[in-house]
Parts: structure tokens; sequence; C-alpha cells
């Protein structure tokens, strides 16, 4: 039978700048959360006393959002204490074990049914953030980018594939891109934290799924976030990332992640017309061959293309990577 952990051995390390005092007067409202393996854990609202009414309904939608992110994350990291969001005047923030609600039940529609993004977010970072840490904050996407990736997987899981690709196309054209993600090392946290390491960060590893595939990624992705090499108190870097992701995938990730995260570059594809209704396509900037998605007159495949080029048969101009897996620069000649 699932009972709540007992708390023994060495106590969680805490993720030291999410540490905060908060004093109101609030209501706290309780349940048990089940974990996703089974584990009792304590579930609290600390909601100012004159909403209390609406707490019942915000805690089925927080269990929503607790469920979703331990199917790709696995289980809540900190099931020996307790799962809590307490009321702010902030709209929040992902303090450890308690997180910061300040988004005045304002609430959207996923799959018909009410969602709290901002409160999912904030959440999810009780993954990437406080049980993965950034060793610097030179690797500070790790925290936000994968993060926001967890946000576009909550829409892929209630509203399906095509709603996932469309919050993708929709956020790539909000993308500053003016400096890289990762700049080097030993970076402060004000220089560290542009608009980019969000959405650029998530699209990132939207990209990483695609080339991986599904069955590959979501796997590898879990290992990450639940291999003791990686969490608690051993910090990481966008090194290990690379690594990780290299020898999960089998390939050197190496040019994608130079191109995309220490480099404002976006992908370049050249597509060249030839005679007789042939078309040469090939990455101009990519030393790694890499699968796209290739739409002819016959239909769309996915094609390995490198810098070489391959040749492909069609009636009409292809077009290349019409889902946009890829930040991307395609040049027609
Ligand atoms: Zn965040």
């Amino acid at each position: 039978m699932a009972k709540q952990l007992p708390f023994t051995g060495k106590p969680y390390t805490i993720n030291n700048y999410s540490i905060l005092f908060n004093v109101g007067d609030f209501a706290v409202v309780s349940r048990t959360y089940t974990t996703i393996d089974g584990n009792k854990v304590p579930l609290q609202f600390y909601v100012l006393k004159e909403h209390e009414a609406k707490a019942q309904h915000h805690l089925d939608i927080f269990e929503k959002t607790i469920h979703e992110q331990e199917k790709y994350f696995g289980e809540y990291p900190w099931a020996k204490e307790k799962i809590a969001i307490c009321e702010t005047p902030h709209l929040g923030m992902e303090h450890q074990t308690m997180n910061a609600y300040g988004n005045k039940f304002h609430y959207t529609k996923v799959g018909g049914e009410d969602y709290d993004g901002l409160m999912h977010h904030e959440f999810g970072h009780e993954w990437w953030g406080n049980k993965v840490t950034a060793k610097d904050w030179a690797d500070y996407w790790i925290h936000e980018g994968i993060c926001t990736y967890g946000d576009a997987l909550y829409v892929r899981e209630f509203e399906g594939k095509e709603a996932y690709i469309k919050f993708f196309k929709q956020s790539a054209v909000t993308f500053g891109n003016k400096i890289p993600i990762v700049m080097g090392k030993d970076i402060d946290e004000e220089a560290a934290y542009n608009g980019d390491i969000y959405g650029k960060g998530a699209f990132f590893m939207h990209t990483i799924c695609y080339i991986m595939g599904d069955s590959l990624f979501f796997p590898a992705l879990k290992k990450f976030v639940t291999s003791p090499k990686y969490t608690y108190s051993n910090l990481v870097t966008t090194d290990d990332v690379q690594n990780f992701f290299s020898q999960e995938s089998g390939m050197d990730m190496k040019p994608l992640f130079d191109l995309f995260l220490r480099s404002i570059n976006k992908l370049e594809i050249h597509i060249k017309a030839q005679p007789r209704g042939k078309y040469l396509i090939q990455l101009d900037n990519m030393s790694i061959p890499l699968p796209i998605d290739v739409t002819t007159d016959a239909g769309t495949k996915r094609m390995m293309v490198d810098s070489k080029g391959i040749k492909v048969d069609s009636k009409i101009m292809p077009v290349v990577d019409a889902d946009s897996y890829y930040l991307k620069k395609v040049i027609m000649e």
C-alpha cells in the first residue's frame, strides 16, 4: 500500500536562490497527492482567506499539472516533504516545495478544461531549476528553456501534436535572437538572463525531439532528470546536456548546440533548381547530416540532408521543414 515516504537519511539539498518569506492571512487547504510512483505526499494551498472558496477547483487544476509533469520528468522531486503553493502579490516563482502563486485564478482552456499556464511553468521548475540545477548562470537556459518545453508538453498531452507544433511555430517569431543563449562561462545573472533562454531554449528541445524521434527523446529526457549524476547536489552545465544527448542519440550533437545555443545563426537550407525537374537540397552551415521534412508534389518525406546535398524530383519547388522543427533560413535559387 502506498504511504508517505519516511524522512530518513540526508535531507534534500535546497536551491538557495529560491528561499523566501511570505506573511499573510492564509487558510491552508490540504489534500493528499499520490505520486506516479505511488507515494503519498501532502498537497497544500496557502490561499488568502477571501479566496478560500476557489481553492478546491484550483487544486484540481494543480493536480492535473503535477500528474502531467511527472509523466515526462518522473516522480515529484521532494516527495518526502510536501507539494505546496502560496498566494503572493507577485505573479509566480519556483520556491522549492512552496511555489509562489500570483496569477489571480486566471485560467485559459487547454483540451477544453481550465489550465493555469503560469502555475504549470513555475511548478516545472521543481524539476528544471530545483532538482536539475545549472552550475553557472551561463547555463541558465537549462532551467528556463527545458521548463518552457514542459509547458508545450502539456499542450501536446491534452490538445495533441498539431497544437504542440502550432505552439512552437507561434513562439519562433517572438525570439529576439540578438545574443546567443550560452555566452561562455562564469556569466553573472544579469548578463545571462535574456528572454531567449525561455522560448528559444524550449525550441531547441523541440528540434532535438524531432531529430531523435519521440521514442528515443522522451525516455532520454526522463533519464536525464532522474539520473543521480545530473540532479540534486550534482550541478550541470550545457556541456553535460550536450554530451548526454549525444550519447543517447548516438550522434555528435555539438554542431547543433554550437549553432542554436552558442550562436545566433539559423540553420541554412539551400534549395537549387536543376534541369529536368530536379532540385538539390543542402545544408550550408552544418557539418553533420540532419533529418528534414521535404515536401514535393508527391507528398512529405523525412530525408537525411547534409552539406553535399541530396537530389529530389518534384514538379513544384520543394518546401523544407514545413512544420518548423528548425530555426532556419531557406535560400532558393
Ligand atoms: Zn521560469
